[in-house]
């Protein structure tokens, strides 16, 4: 069999990138060892996916390699997914600032997709392994389960390692180092955050409570609500932050941001010195977390009774709350891969490697990621465009 390009990866960045060259004519052959197209964009989302941010900017993504992702997406915006979507008739919502979702589910979006492969005339084979990737004169051969396939171009678009049994695998990586590329340090990220047994049993028992906090560590910084789990702390300020994260680092979160609690404190105890404690803490926090706050670090009084050390204790509790997880949930939960293969030896704007054009990588397979919010959809749809318009 010979194509002229094969793209390994059936997921967001590979069917981006199939579509796109084959509109432009080139016979593409689209191959994936699972038993279904795009299974991530289904689940993303809570089934609803978030395919992209309209205030995406390169700021919004990590790399060792900052500027590469500056030309794919100044080339394809947001705004070119969503007229693509909206061609398709598929509803969509702001539920935040920027950040799109499908209205019904992120199925009509995997069919945009599909359709788009179809019209285009791009093959698309599931369950179809490949066991080797070889160059062979100007272009390349591959060993699949199908058989030996020859190719002008490979397009590897493998994604990251999370999730497992959604079908992540480090073969991206394995390519890439086969031919010389090196792999960053990747490690799970936008994913929640596991405690030591003395603080889960405390999240736990407040599981299902969401609150809006701001978090910080190593430098970053978000204001976004968390959430209260039986394994520990999730929601988006915990998924973001995990980004920053590294092991045996603690967090510092603010579960006040709006009040500098000692002067507040202060206050209160002048103008209604007989309040309780307990009582201010319930007009600012959930209920349920100010009772436990107060379970957990005890002296409920009077504010009269409180003395300036009390204050001074209670605003590290409220406004600089130091906590050190235990890890995080890992690949299991984690929703992208912080790393990847070393973009400093590809072109930014067609992702070949340098000096071997007949193969490129494309989407989250390379050591570019996204923050949580749509923009590592909206990384895939860009760097699928780009080297399908160049393939
Ligand atoms: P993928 O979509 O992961 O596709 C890779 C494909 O390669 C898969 O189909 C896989 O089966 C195939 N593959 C892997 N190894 C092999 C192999 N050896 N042989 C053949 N095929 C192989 N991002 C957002 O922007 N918004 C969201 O709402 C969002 N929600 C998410 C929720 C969850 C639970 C998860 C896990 C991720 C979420 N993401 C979200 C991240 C987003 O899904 C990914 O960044 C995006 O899918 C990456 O696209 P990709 O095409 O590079 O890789």
């Amino acid at each position: 069999m010979t194509y002229d390009v094969v793209v390994i990866g059936a997921g967001a960045a590979g069917l981006m990138c199939a579509l796109t060259a084959g509109y432009a004519g080139r016979r593409v052959l689209v191959v994936d060892h699972a038993n279904k197209a795009g299974k991530k964009i289904l689940m993303s989302g809570g089934g609803r996916c978030n395919f992209t941010n309209m205030a995406t900017t390169p700021a919004n993504f990590f790399s060792r390699n900052p500027h590469f992702c500056i030309s794919a997406l100044k080339r394809y915006r947001p705004e070119h997914f969503v007229e693509l979507v909206e061609r398709h008739g598929v509803e969509h919502v702001e539920k935040a600032p920027g950040q799109l979702f499908c209205a019904g589910s992120a199925k009509e979006l995997l069919d945009v997709l599909l359709t788009e492969c179809e019209w285009a005339g791009v093959e698309l084979r599931l369950k179809t392994s490949v066991s080797a990737v070889e160059r062979q004169g100007e272009g390349m051969r591959l060993s699949t389960s199908l058989g030996r396939i020859e190719a002008g171009a490979v397009v590897v678009a493998t994604g990251g390692l999370s999730i497992p049994t959604m079908g992540a695998t480090g073969f991206g990586y394995d390519i890439a180092r086969q031919f010389g590329l090196e792999v960053t340090e990747t490690r799970a990220a936008l994913v929640p955050f596991t405690l030591t047994s003395h603080w889960k049993a405390r999240a736990a028992s407040l599981a299902g409570l969401s609150h809006e906090v701001v978090v910080r560590c190593n430098g970053g910084e978000y204001r976004e609500p968390m959430l209260f789990t039986h394994r520990g702390l999730s929601g988006p300020a915990m998924l973001q932050i995990s980004s920053y994260w590294q092991a045996g680092d603690a967090l510092t979160i603010d579960l006040l941001p709006d009040i500098d609690t000692f002067d507040a404190l202060a206050a209160a105890r002048r103008e209604t010195p007989k309040r309780r404690l307990s009582t201010w803490l319930a007009e600012r926090l959930p209920r349920r977390l100010a009772q436990a706050m107060v379970e957990w670090h005890g002296g409920d009084a009077p504010l009269a009774e409180c003395s300036n050390a009390t204050l001074t204790a209670w605003a590290g509790h409220l406004n600089d709350w130091h906590l050190k997880p235990a890890g995080t949930e890992g690949w299991r939960t984690a929703e992208v891969t912080l790393g990847g293969i070393d973009t400093r030896d590809l072109s930014s704007k067609t992702f070949e490697v340098q000096g071997l054009p007949q193969l490129r990588f494309i989407g989250e397979v390379l050591d570019v990621t996204g923050e949580l919010g749509g923009y590592n959809f909206q990384w895939a749809w860009a760097s699928g465009v780009a080297c399908g318009q160049a393939v």
